[in-house]
């Protein structure tokens, strides 16, 4: 029997296994299909603190694993297909290839997954002018049309960081209300590289093997156009990558994310933790995603040692 399984070994995952694995409790990390997290699909990360000429997503995950791993922390590269939690324990998990694992505590820190437009071409294009990540790949696009999907602040973000290398950028909102707030809608619309493409859904991505543009419908007149561009960043927000544990009876709220107690890492289920993006439908950084880990490792050794 484990004491501390944690799912996911982003920067909550990774902050987690090292505070568990220094308090002596050997965790054993299960690291899923993509191992490290969004984070490292991020080419330069310049916001966490501790790295002032900045750092990649990949090292900045590698590293926090390295030191959880030289504390005693051990990683798996396997994903839970199945779980079934017990109020108060042992919690067991039914890994992909098929063996079982017991645990007295679990740490969910299983992310987060950008939504998908759904439209032709999206698949077949992804990787070759379409992503999910500006900051990723938006240096590839230099002097030419791109095309941002979404009205939040991810979507102002992206376009605003795009107007540094694309010609023009194409933002398509479905509505004529913006989810983001006024100050980043107020920069998006200052800058004369950003147009915007309101009351519109884009229906199909155009190209061979490689973007040539998108189709969009126009929601009032119900017109089509299309607009040529070499890249589409979606940016419509994340689907926490929770199902697994909801299945077995986690509570979460409207949006999917894993509701924590009372300012704690506690979940509805006792022995059960949860920490970054996971359950956190605001901040979703880096940092934040450390910081809530290290709160769930602290919440976890005190729960076992009150037990
Ligand atoms: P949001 O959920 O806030 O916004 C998603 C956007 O995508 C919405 O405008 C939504 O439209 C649109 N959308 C969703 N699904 C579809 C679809 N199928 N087709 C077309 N459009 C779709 O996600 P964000 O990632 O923008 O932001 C998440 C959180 O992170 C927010 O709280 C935000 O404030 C925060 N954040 C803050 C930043 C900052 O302050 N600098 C930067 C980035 C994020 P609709 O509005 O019609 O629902």
């Amino acid at each position: 029997m484990e004491q501390i399984v944690i799912a996911g070994n982003g920067p909550a995952g990774c902050t987690a296994a090292i505070y568990a694995a220094r308090a002596g409790l050997s965790p054993l990390v299960l690291a899923g299909n993509t191992p490290g997290g969004l984070l490292t699909q991020t080419s330069e990360v310049e916001n966490f603190p501790g790295f002032p000429d900045g750092i990649t997503g990949f090292d900045l995950v590698m590293n926090m694993q390295t030191q959880a791993e030289k504390f005693g922390a051990r990683i798996e590269y396997e994903t839970i297909s199945e779980a079934f939690l017990t109020p108060g324990g042992p919690h067991k998990l039914i890994l992909s290839d098929g063996t079982a694992v017991e645990t007295q505590v679990l740490i969910i820190t299983s992310g987060a997954t950008p939504r998908a437009l759904e439209v032709p071409g999206e698949d077949r294009l992804r990787g070759n002018g379409v992503s999910a990540c500006a900051t990723c790949d938006g240096a590839f696009y230099k002097d030419v049309p791109v095309a941002v999907a979404g009205g939040g602040d991810s979507a102002m973000e992206e376009a605003l960081f795009l107007t540094r290398f694309a010609s023009e950028v194409h933002l398509i909102h479905r509505r004529e209300q913006f989810r983001a707030s006024r100050i980043m809608v107020a920069r998006a619309k200052a800058n004369a590289k950003i147009r915007f493409h309101l009351n519109a859904k884009i229906t199909e991505i155009i190209g061979n093997s490689n973007v040539e543009g998108i189709r969009i419908i126009d929601n009032i007149a119900g017109t089509e156009s299309i607009i040529s561009c070499k890249a589409v960043f979606a940016a419509l927000g994340h689907i926490p990558c929770n199902e697994v544990f909801q299945k077995a009876g986690i509570e979460v709220d409207e949006r999917g994310f894993i509701i924590t107690r009372d300012n704690t890492t506690y979940t509805n289920i006792a022995g059960v933790f949860a920490a970054g993006d996971c359950a956190d439908p605001l901040y979703r950084q880096a940092i934040t995603a450390a910081g809530t880990g290290a709160r769930a490792a602290i919440d976890a050794e005190k729960y076992l040692a009150e037990k």
